[in-house]
């Protein structure tokens, strides 16, 4: 497996429910992040971003933008 996609990832901020920072990503045949105190979880990034890390990545970013 290359490194070529692999890319660092960006930092998680605190869950905008609870303020927990355990948080944790659920990468199966979809990514998103989830809180693991109240199981609050981020916007869902589908399949198509399958490189490398990239979907981690964008479900992170994602996360990041909720208010
Ligand atoms: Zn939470």
């Amino acid at each position: 497996m290359s490194d070529l996609f692999t890319q660092p990832l960006p930092d998680k901020l605190p869950c905008p429910f609870c303020g927990s920072t355990n948080l944790f990503p659920f990468n199966n045949t979809n990514c998103y992040i989830k809180c693991k105190d109240c199981w609050a979880t981020g916007p869902i990034v589908f399949d198509k971003l399958d490189h490398g890390n990239e979907r981690e990545a964008e479900s992170i970013r994602r996360w990041n933008e909720r208010r």
